[in-house]
């Protein structure tokens, strides 16, 4: 049910033998009270909810299609991460990251990840599986319920690369926006670049969404491609050029500026002459950039950089591009960081591989 707009509940219930009105109940009950089964939806009748109940859908065990949480670790910044676990079993991670006048939900679109960036925890693991809409949707629920209060924004920067599982993200977007009241605006989509995926990715936006407003953030990492390819095995496959000449088609055809994510790792990418090269790979490519200063993994030996470089970094960045923003590590104690998600966690959690 999770993931179904209003009509399609109503178009279901009246395939069920009942009146459209108690699609709509439904649909109140599960988005805007966060029911977690049908047995809760007490405004529907009580011989229908028995019967369905007798029958749920093949693969899950309850119509609704809620995952279960559970784990939830609190880091001191109020950083909430959830460990949920999804009806077939695969343990994903989704975080709630408050801020001053802002909840920021941020997402998995896959139960692990194939594209293995060096400095990243969930590639270690490899990919399980993509999720399905209901599978995203519930996140945003999850946060809503832990945190008692309603995201304010979404990002797809959890576990997964959504660009390789996009129908499900965009029809994600359109129920987060159609039926949970959010805005577009508020919705990032971050990827690490998949060949021949971005223009698509607008085309789909548009022909989904009506428009194509979301933020499409692109992590970039390096200013050559060298670099990028050391850090990320399949930038091999992708060119920088390529990948910068799609952004300027996701641009032509949505009419949204882009934004580009840069991880500082220290003495690596971080130095003045990689800032500048930045800047002259971008130069009149109307972007912000987002500098994300990296947060330890176990299995590797990157180093953070220095709070200076970064600042300096920073700072040459806006001098010769602009819009540059640092990225603050919010929920490192709890292992909420970016790029810190993995189906490890507390003593008594096993993964289920
Ligand atoms: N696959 C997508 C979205 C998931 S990661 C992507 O790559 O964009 C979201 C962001 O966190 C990406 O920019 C990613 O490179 C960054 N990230 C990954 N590991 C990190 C780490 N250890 N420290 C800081 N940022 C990290």
């Amino acid at each position: 049910m999770l993931g179904r707009s209003l009509s399609e509940l109503e178009a279901w219930a009246e395939q069920q033998g009942e009146k459209p009105f108690r699609g709509r109940q439904l649909h109140d009950w599960i988005y805007a009270k966060g029911a977690r089964s049908l047995d809760a939806v007490t405004v529907l009748p009580k011989a229908w909810r028995q019967r369905l109940l007798n029958s749920p859908p093949a693969g899950s065990p309850d119509w609704i299609g809620r995952s279960q949480e559970l784990h939830r670790s609190i880091a001191r910044d109020g950083t909430t991460k959830l460990l949920l676990a999804t009806a077939d079993g695969l343990s994903l991670e989704t975080v709630g990251i408050p801020a001053k006048g802002r909840l920021t939900a941020c997402v998995s679109s896959q139960v692990g990840c194939s594209m293995a960036c060096r400095f990243c925890a969930t590639g270690k693991g490899g990919l399980q599986r993509s999720l399905a809409v209901h599978e995203i949707v519930d996140q945003v629920l999850a946060v809503r319920e832990a945190m008692d209060e309603r995201p304010s924004h979404v990002v797809f920067m959890g576990m997964g690369e959504p660009l390789l599982n996009r129908d499900a993200v965009l029809a994600a977007i359109r129920c987060l926006c159609a039926d949970l009241g959010m805005a577009q605006r508020q919705i990032t989509v971050s990827t690490v670049g998949v060949p021949r995926t971005l223009p698509t990715l607008a085309e789909r936006a548009l022909a989904e969404l009506g428009r194509a407003q979301f933020t499409l953030a692109v992590s970039l990492h390096a200013p050559d491609q060298r670099l990028r390819e050391e850090l990320i095995p399949t930038a091999h496959a992708y060119p920088i050029e390529a990948l910068l000449d799609d952004c300027r088609c996701y641009v032509a055809i949505t009419g949204r500026r882009v934004s580009f994510e840069y991880i500082l790792l220290g003495g690596l990418n971080d130095q003045p002459h990689h800032a500048e090269a930045l800047a002259r790979l971008i130069r009149g490519f109307q972007s912000h950039v987002n500098l994300i200063p990296y947060n330890p993994i176990e299995e590797e030996e990157f180093q953070r950089p220095a709070p200076a470089a970064v600042e300096a970094f920073r700072r040459i960045l806006e001098a010769r591009h602009g819009a540059v923003s640092v990225r603050a590590s919010r929920g490192l104690d709890a292992d909420a960081a970016c790029g810190q998600l993995r189906r490890r966690l507390s003593p008594g959690i096993t993964a289920h591989a």
